[in-house]
């Protein structure tokens, strides 16, 4: 806590060198509680963050000279003097993010408060297309949001691009094996084609992204450990213990598609045999039952046509959903004995297949926890559809802001 009640101006004199740190974790902490509290007053704030109210009334002011925060006017009746009451301002700013995958490209941009500002689908050839087209056509679609945002009188904090794939610290993109992708700087790529747009620029894991989404815009309200499961070609796990994201050493957690679940079973694109992912990925699925096998530029429809024939008994179909389904239990049931997670969310094409899969997958993780009723892990669907990872990307965007890290002052 610091008491000083200037502005964090650098530059500005001699200052002990974590004084804009401490400024700038403190404005966080008032960012966040309102956040979480809103309408709330200076005095609430100075009463459950424990900075005093003179430091707070001057980093609210910081906070409203940055219109992160504008005052309601609405007034708290309580014993003393009323007091003007504090919301987060929505208006100024947006929080991009494009989620690519084999056969889509998703774009959404949220206000600081996490409202939709706007949510594209595009047909995207990501499973055809060099790394540099790809990057080519990521940029279109990021300019033509951020237009729409100035349009808007918005400034834009952020893009962050979700990726199936490894993705390091910095935003590479070390290998996205259903892109065709190996040691792409996507994040440095994408900065330069955008011409260096004054905002940052990120790249990460989908299932990362898609477990901040979970954490931030689903219904897991005071769930601290939440695993994610994307749902796609390829199967990805977003780890969040303790209510923190965890990417390892090198961001490279949650590589469940790999983890071997049939012994000897179909080959993987990894060399090996009997992954997650051939065994309960959607391939596992298409390759049996689309005639000719995979056009990843064709999912969504080959998915539609899958749930068409399940809904009409289709007994082959039936069969290798339930085979699906056991086999992703079975992986389920491993993250439940590793992690003890409270929920695990399905995402990506399984919310679609979920009536034939999640009973069966369930079953098959209680099954194979060692620990009473699964350790209490609940199996559920996302509610938050395709664009989870997008959502997460913009997430992950206004997580940077929570932390401290925001926008200069008007
Ligand atoms: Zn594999």
């Amino acid at each position: 806590m610091i008491t000083n009640t200037q502005g964090s101006a650098p530059g500005t004199g001699p200052q002990p060198a974590d004084f804009t740190d401490v400024r700038a974790t403190n404005l966080a902490v008032v960012l966040r509680f309102v956040r979480e509290n809103a309408p709330c007053s200076r005095a609430d704030i100075a009463a459950s963050t424990g900075l005093n109210k003179a430091t707070v009334s001057s980093l609210v002011a910081d906070l409203i000279d940055r219109r992160l925060l504008r005052e309601t006017g609405l007034t708290e009746n309580r014993v003393g003097r009323p007091a003007t009451m504090l919301v987060l301002d929505g208006s100024p700013y947006a929080a991009v993010g494009i989620e690519v995958n084999v056969d889509y490209l998703t774009a959404v941009a949220v206000d600081l408060k996490g409202e939709a500002l706007l949510s594209w689908r595009r047909a995207f050839p990501g499973g055809s297309a060099s790394s540099g087209q790809a990057v080519a056509g990521i940029a279109g679609v990021a300019r033509r949001v951020v237009t729409r945002m100035t349009k808007e009188a918005r400034q834009v904090l952020g893009l962050t691009v979700a990726v199936p794939g490894l993705v390091d610290l910095n935003g590479s993109v070390r290998l996205a094996p259903n892109m065709g992708w190996r040691d792409v700087d996507l994040a440095g790529d994408l900065a330069k084609a955008l011409r260096d747009p004054g905002f940052p620029v990120l790249a990460d894991n989908d299932a990362n992204l898609g477990a901040l989404a979970e954490l931030r815009f689903g219904p897991h309200g005071g769930v601290r450990d939440l695993v994610y499961l994307t749902g796609e070609i390829g199967v990805g796990a977003g780890i969040v213990l303790d209510g923190r994201l965890r990417r390892g050493g090198a961001g490279f957690s949650g590589e469940i598609g790999h983890i071997e679940i049939v012994p000897g079973g179909p080959p993987c694109h990894c060399g090996r045999r009997g992954c997650l992912e051939v065994v309960a990925g959607l391939g596992a699925l298409l390759d049996r039952t689309v005639p000719g096998g995979v056009s990843p530029a064709e999912l969504e429809p080959e998915i539609d046509e899958v749930v068409q024939r399940a809904e009409a008994g289709d007994p082959v179909v039936l069969d290798l959903l339930d085979t699906l389904a056991g086999n992703l239990g079975r992986g389920v049931g491993i993250v439940a004995n590793l992690l003890n997670p409270e929920v695990v969310v399905l995402g990506g094409y399984y919310v679609k297949l979920a009536p034939w899969i999640l009973a069966r997958a369930e079953r098959e993780m209680l099954g194979r926890s060692l620990a009473p009723a699964g350790g209490g892990c609940r199996l559920v669907v996302s509610g938050l559809g395709y664009g989870a990872a997008a959502l997460g990307a913009a997430a992950r965007v206004l997580d940077s802001v929570d932390s401290g890290r925001l926008p200069a002052p008007a």
